[in-house]
């Protein structure tokens, strides 16, 4: 019996899936899939939002990018699939990486995860308010 070789398994390769992870991994902006296609319609006249939607959908189950959450109504995606934590400007949105790493259950009080359940990672997103929005603040353009 003799099997058609499997020269390793032929994924779809488009160049447009290519440029979608591309782009998500080149910024650390943690886009949306709404950046992505508008930073990729010039490129792909014929792209739609709901292609990109998709794609990242595919990223996401293979691994090769992580959902960071929805953040104002959107949401945001990392290409660094490593996990670390972030913070979240909750006036602008902006997402920043926080270096430095973190154990599975550091700051939680001893006994606060019942010892039946085993953690395998956890997530850690800090909130407040970035630098150009503390700025915005010291400036007293805003008047409460
Ligand atoms: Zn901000
Ligand atoms: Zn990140």
């Amino acid at each position: 019996m003799t099997r058609t070789a499997l020269p390793g398994r032929k994924k779809k390769h488009s160049k447009k899936r290519d440029e979608i992870l591309d782009l998500i991994r080149s910024t650390s902006s943690h886009p949306s899939a709404r950046w992505v296609y508008e930073q990729l319609k010039p490129l792909f006249p014929r792209l739609s939002l709901g292609t990109v939607y998709r794609n990242i959908r595919t990223f996401r189950e293979d691994g090769d990018l992580i959902s960071v959450g929805v953040v104002q109504g959107e949401e945001r995606f990392d290409g660094r699939v490593q996990p670390h934590p972030h913070f979240i400007c909750s006036r602008c949105g902006k997402i920043v990486d926080i270096e430095g790493s973190m154990d599975k259950t550091q700051g939680m009080s001893e006994g606060f995860i019942p010892p039946d359940l085993y953690v395998d990672h956890r997530k850690t997103v800090f909130y407040g308010l970035c630098g150009d929005c503390r700025e915005a603040d010291e400036k007293g353009t805003t008047t409460v």
